[in-house]
């Protein structure tokens, strides 16, 4: 008989809090801070693949658009940003191997939900002029009303000049809202089902109401289309060639009396990009297999587009970093680099929510503040739409973390047959990567004001700089 009492892994799971070190948790808090900076001004996947351009170069990082000339062979510790259509971006710091032996990736999105601008957005109705909007990604329509909104994108003139609009950031700056029925009226709204309380043609956001004056047709809409020419440039025909976003204008902040949590926009999944941003732009090491940083753009609508994780895009980086190396035999070289390459799919998942508890399984949940959640599986009924990682993999991978004291936990996002979704892991799996889902749990996920712990934002930065560093499988 033995005498030693078993303990249950699952049931004697500690909060990192309660584990970590003085020192540990006075670097959990202090890295919370630069997170909110990021949070408030990434606020679109333009402008995140901005401030990671940005960023990486002040970090050594030189275009690999450079390197793309049939000449130029890299050495180890070489580090370039590819850009992606100004939406996506690829960082990479070249190891000592041969790229064909398999890469280290980390791969975010950097898209996040919102409402776009119609193509022809501006209406004029009941004296307000609106604009009219599309929601991107998986919302719930009704959060969208009654908050303050913001501005952002890029608007293309008759002779192909690039506008670059931002309205509602600055503390001067005029903000924008959709409005909502009061309750004295809204007996019937009240009563319908959540998804048709706010249908997607009421997402009109609200640009004014004062009329030009002596303006006989549509005089308000005139007076906004009039200010966007005198101060932009840009005349109603060129929100045919825009991309406007209306995201939440206020900013991200610390949540909670003992500030452990932070609170803020689009942390789906901005909260993985900026945990693998600071691992990748940290190596000060020589690499000996090189490490890649993936943020792709569309995954809230399926990955698809030229910037999306299905396009072509990553795997022509890949042949053309193995051309740079070797100038040979690229395919089946690229093929070889797919398949021997480790990947961390790095997005968040559900955190369990008290509140609504019976959505989740709790002994198979994520809890907030117990690390970094990995995540076999995701997709849908019977695991369809699913990724599902090989345990020789998660085996690897966990064992570096174990090795590295990295706080991690296992997960499924929610209960069976509730809902699901998915992420860019099943995109790459389709390349030949050994890939599996890990990141920060959320609570309010796609709401516009979203909830993540510090601690687990913390350890999700340090598994991703031990895996880029030190993945071998
Ligand atoms: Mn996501
Ligand atoms: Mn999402």
């Amino acid at each position: 008989m033995a005498d030693k009492k078993i303990k249950s892994y699952v049931d004697d799971r500690k909060s990192a809090w309660e584990t970590m070190t003085d020192a540990e948790t006075k670097k959990v808090l202090d890295f919370g801070a630069g997170y909110i900076d990021f949070l408030n001004t990434a606020l679109t996947e333009r402008l995140a693949a901005d401030i990671i351009i940005a960023e990486a170069k002040k970090a050594g990082y030189k275009d690999f658009a450079s390197v793309i000339n049939g000449k130029t062979k890299f050495k180890a510790g070489d580090k370039y940003f590819y850009n992606i259509h100004e939406k996506s971006v690829i960082l990479a710091n070249t190891g000592s191997e041969d790229p064909s032996t398999g890469l280290n990736i980390v791969g975010s999105h950097i898209d996040a939900p919102r409402l776009d601008f119609k193509p022809n957005p501006i209406v004029e109705d009941g004296g307000f002029a609106y604009a009219k909007t599309h929601y991107y990604g998986g919302i719930k329509k009704y959060q969208w009303t009654t908050i303050p909104l913001r501005l952002e994108g890029v608007v293309f003139t008759k002779t192909g000049k690039k506008v670059t609009l931002s309205i509602g950031g600055k503390p001067e700056d005029p903000k924008f809202v959709i409005t909502d029925l009061l309750p004295h009226l809204a007996q019937e709204q009240v009563t319908k089902p959540a998804s048709e309380v706010v249908p997607g043609e009421k997402l009109n956001i609200l640009l004014g109401s004062r009329p030009l004056k002596d303006e006989e047709r549509n005089p308000i809409k005139t007076l906004v289309l009039d200010y966007l020419n005198k101060n932009y440039g840009i005349d109603e025909v060129d929100f045919n060639r825009a991309e406007i976003e209306a995201v939440p204008a206020f900013n991200a902040c610390d949540i909670g009396l003992d500030r452990s949590m932070t609170g803020g926009y689009a942390q789906d999944d901005r909260v993985c990009a900026y945990a693998s941003l600071k691992a990748m732009l940290e190596i000060k090491k020589k690499l000996t297999k090189t490490a890649i940083c993936y943020f792709s753009d569309k995954e809230e609508i399926g990955s698809m587009g030229n910037t999306g994780a299905r396009s072509a895009a990553f795997r022509t980086f890949v042949a053309e970093l193995c051309f740079a190396y070797s100038n040979k035999n690229t395919d089946i070289r690229t093929g070889r680099a797919l398949a021997n390459s480790c990947m961390l799919s790095a997005d968040v998942t559900a955190g369990f929510d008290p509140l609504y508890g019976d959505a989740y399984d709790n002994t198979n949940c994520s809890f907030c503040g117990r690390g970094i959640a990995l995540e076999k599986y995701t997709g849908a009924r019977g695991k369809s739409g699913a990724s599902d990682a090989n345990p020789e993999f998660i085996s690897k991978v966990t064992g570096l973390f174990d090795k590295e004291k990295v706080h991690w936990q296992m997960n499924e996002m929610g209960r069976i047959d509730l809902g699901g979704g998915g992420t860019i892991a099943q995109y790459m799996a389709d390349l030949g990567i050994n890939v599996i889902d890990c990141g920060v749990p959320v609570l309010s996920m796609h709401a516009p004001f979203e909830v993540t712990s510090k601690a687990d934002l913390y350890w999700t930065y340090r598994a991703y700089g031990v895996f880029l560093t030190k993945m071998s499988f």
